[in-house]
């Protein structure tokens, strides 16, 4: 089946107007806003359906979303071109708020967003499904079917034809063939993921104060692989909430004694990526909380009892969570012979265009695009993502207009760390691209605008604004910690 971008039924009703959205409609074509518009079209305005440029955008995160979402807005609403979202999930999380999720630090609904709803708000269409492949010569990508939960199919096998391709498929965790990972860890790719997590964790607090026998070592003790700022960020996370936890009336169980997290990183110092003074300044902080540090500890081994390490010794823990690496997704690995680096991501040209296909683009963490006298490619990170969407944007608008693509440049706005209520520190780049060490208030207003952008980017500056204020007047009023 293929799906031309304007082939199915539009979904016309949302909760704005008042209808509430029924899970089974997973798919919408945006809503035509000129009904009419073959009769008064303007040269450069409103075409045919079937005249319009197909923009196909794989992958809603941080990048794609955005994307689709501006893209929507200037072409798919006044149909300058069919502008359709790809994506595997219903519901859209920033990834980087995954930790708070794990740790029970934030409850996931408040901040998510409806893939159909946005869709149909902004003018796009959404395709529900995962992309299994493309055939380059014929200009589709292929889905596979969709299950519900009972193993009943609710979309078939499909392709969706294009005429520009975006790949925005993130990446996954690369946990680079240890044993045992893939049983007991648990990885934070997706909200799900995060959410089992959260539960593993209070249901253990709960297990250990209702069971006959005292704690078991390593009952109540979590190991974190990998001590890049996702790591230090959950260790932090974990302290506070397994505290708060306790002192909802766990009486049985003493924090200081039978909770102990525990973080690992291969590296020589946590946080390798970011400068020296970070890393120390972020030590020192997980220091005082008493997280246990190990560096220069090579993981060789997960089991259900805890991990082992290059060295011999065994860590007891019973929750591992594995944040060590990311590598793109294995779609990737072999896609209409793209190019592809060895963590399976497309390589791109600076105008992000793939090597071997200019009418396919790749941004956000699948992409490896050169960095202009640097030896590796642009990191993964969420401002890395953002500022490809703002990019692909442009590169799009050209396209349509016949113009050149323009290459892109990264620029690094420095890092930022936030340990729970503890501090945030990092460094931002100042001028002439030299960076700065901060930490404290400052930091934390500068480490939460990242998330601010990207809600203005998703829902126009008055909604996100009004979407901090509310969640901040929730939290005064709220428990502090989810418990369910
Ligand atoms: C726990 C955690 C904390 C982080 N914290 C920070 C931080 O503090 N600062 C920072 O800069 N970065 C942080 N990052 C990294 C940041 O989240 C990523 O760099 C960013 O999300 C990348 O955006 P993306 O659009 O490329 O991918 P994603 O945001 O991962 O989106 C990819 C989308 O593609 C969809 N998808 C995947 N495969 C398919 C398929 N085959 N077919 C259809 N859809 C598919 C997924 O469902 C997902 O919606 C963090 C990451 C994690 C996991």
């Amino acid at each position: 089946m293929t799906d031309s971008g304007s082939a199915e039924a539009g979904l016309r009703s949302n909760r704005r107007n008042g209808v509430i959205l029924r899970p089974e409609q997973l798919d919408a074509t945006p809503a035509d806003p000129h009904p009419d518009a073959g009769a008064r079209r303007r040269p450069d305005e409103p075409l045919a359906d079937g005249a319009l440029q197909r923009i196909v955008v794989v992958g809603g995160g941080a990048a794609g979303l955005e994307l689709v979402t501006r893209l929507g807005d200037r072409l798919g609403r006044r149909r300058r071109a069919s502008v359709i979202l790809v994506e595997s999930a219903r519901t859209h999380l920033w990834k980087p708020l995954l930790h708070e999720v794990a740790a029970g630090s934030i409850d996931p609904g408040e901040y998510e967003v409806n893939y159909l709803a946005q869709a149909h708000w902004h003018g796009f269409g959404y395709r529900f499904g995962e992309m299994i492949g493309v055939d380059r010569s014929a200009k589709v990508i292929h889905l596979a079917a969709t299950l519900d939960d009972e193993g009943r199919e609710i979309t078939p096998p499909r392709s969706v034809g294009y005429d520009t391709l975006v790949i925005a498929i993130g990446s996954i965790t690369n946990d680079f063939g240890t044993q045992g990972v893939t049983e007991h860890a648990v990885p934070l790719e997706t909200p799900a993921q995060a959410a089992r997590f959260n539960r593993r964790l209070v249901n253990a607090c709960i297990r250990a104060q209702t069971q006959d026998g005292p704690v078991r070592p390593g009952q109540l003790h979590v190991a974190i692989v990998g001590a890049g700022a996702t790591g230090a960020e959950l260790a932090a996370e974990v302290y506070r909430t397994t505290r708060e936890v306790v002192g909802y009336g766990l009486d049985r169980i003493d924090p200081e004694r039978d909770i102990r997290i525990v973080l690992i990183e291969a590296a020589d110092r946590i946080l390798p990526g970011l400068p020296e003074r970070v890393s120390e300044a972020v030590r020192r902080l997980l220091d005082r909380m008493g997280i246990e540090v190990h560096t220069g500890a090579k993981v060789t081994e997960v089991t259900a009892d805890g991990l082992r390490l290059a060295d011999g010794s065994f860590i007891a823990s019973e929750l591992v969570v594995w944040a060590a690496g990311v590598k793109a997704p294995e779609v990737l690995r072999q896609f209409g012979g793209l190019e592809v680096n060895r963590v399976n991501q497309l390589v791109v040209e600076p105008t992000l265009q793939t090597t071997r296909d200019p009418d396919i683009f790749a941004i956000g963490d699948c992409a490896a695009c050169p960095r202009q006298g640097e030896p590796t490619p642009v990191p993964p990170r969420a401002q890395a993502a953002h500022q490809e969407a703002a990019h692909m944007v442009g590169q799009i608008e050209r396209r349509l207009r016949g113009d050149s693509s323009l290459p892109y440049s990264y620029r690094d706005f420095g890092s930022l760390v936030a340990l729970g209520k503890h501090s945030t520190v990092g460094n931002l780049m100042g001028l002439f691209g030299r960076g700065f060490f901060i930490e404290g208030l400052f930091a934390g207003v500068m480490y939460r605008s990242l998330r601010t952008l990207h809600e203005r980017a998703l829902h126009g500056t008055p909604r996100a604004l009004l979407g901090l204020l509310v969640r901040a007047l929730w939290r005064r009023t709220g428990p502090p910690v989810k418990l369910h």
